[in-house]
């Protein structure tokens, strides 16, 4: 393999479970970068010692991102290729990096990504969740009242949502996202790659029902649908007739209730014209 010669910051995926997803230039690049920037050394080992791989490792830590960051720049002002890997799946991803690429973007050094596994992308495919337009959240907050903001926030959201989860937290968070979300189509994907990879496909409330999940696993939840927010304009609609029953002017009911539920008003007072214009009234 040909290194710049221009110092270079190489963005390595790792495997998320299976070694033997690892690819040729995933491993050139491990041994030929001067040095490798792991979040956790104890683990990085195990990858490199499986290939035979020797390259001289630093640590990149999540809680002190701005040093580490300042140490692998002296590196590259040195003028050595560093390779950034998580412990597993894409560095940056769920995993510590982010600081680090806007130092070396600000810098003007080389940054190259090396692909491999993603967990989130695997468990999106598998979902048989649409997969047009999805968004990838990541982890919600650890504390539940912070986490059930970040799912109201999410509540509309049309595309499908992938969430990273830990296994003693995972029985909480189904049961907050039935409650905040609704009733939606969800598929747990457990351990993937690995030996006892598998998918629990069903609704929010299904899955609700596991119990003792174990593992690393993935949330891959369904978007806000159109039907509900059908639903929706007609039950507004509903609340305008009886504002109007109840002696208010038509335009006013539809202003209150609008500004009740933060929807347009426009679209409310043409849907109250067209439900009078279908009942010939
Ligand atoms: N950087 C990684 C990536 O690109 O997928 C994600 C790292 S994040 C700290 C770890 C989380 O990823 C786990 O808690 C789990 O939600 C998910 N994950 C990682 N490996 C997985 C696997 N083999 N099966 C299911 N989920 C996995």
């Amino acid at each position: 393999m040909s290194l710049s010669n221009k110092a270079t910051l190489f963005l390595v995926a790792t495997p998320i479970g299976n070694l033997s997803e690892v690819s040729d230039r995933t491993l050139d690049t491990l041994r030929n970068v001067d040095v490798i920037a792991c979040e956790d050394t104890r683990n990085t080992i195990k990858l490199l010692s499986h290939f035979d791989i020797h390259t001289r490792m630093i640590t990149y830590h999540n809680f002190n991102e701005e040093e580490s960051a300042r140490g692998i720049i002296k590196l590259l002002e040195e003028g050595n290729n560093v390779a950034l890997v998580s412990d597993a799946g894409y560095p940056l991803i769920s995993d510590p990096g982010y600081l680090l690429v806007n130092a070396v973007i600000e810098k003007g050094f080389r940054i190259v990504t090396v692909s491999g596994p993603n967990a989130g992308l695997n468990a999106l495919v598998a979902s048989g969740l649409n997969t047009n337009h999805y968004l990838f959240y990541g982890f919600l907050n650890a504390k539940t009242s912070q986490a059930r903001k970040e799912l109201e926030e999410l509540k509309t959201f049309p595309y499908t949502i992938i969430f990273y989860e830990a296994p003693h937290r995972i029985e909480k968070t189904l049961k907050l996202m039935h409650e905040v979300l609704g009733d939606r189509k969800a598929c747990l994907a457990r351990e993937l790659t690995k030996v006892h990879e598998e998918y629990h496909r069903g609704t929010l409330s299904e899955l609700c029902e596991l119990h003792e999940l174990k593992g690393e696993m993935v949330l891959i939840v369904e978007g806000y649908k159109k039907e509900s927010e059908e639903t929706d304009i007609e039950q507004l609609l509903d609340e305008v007739e009886e504002l109007v029953a109840d002696g208010e002017r038509s335009k006013q009911a539809v202003n209150q209730i609008s500004s009740r539920y933060g929807f347009s008003k426009n679209v409310l007072y043409n849907a109250y014209l067209k439900r009078k214009d279908e009942r010939g009234e």
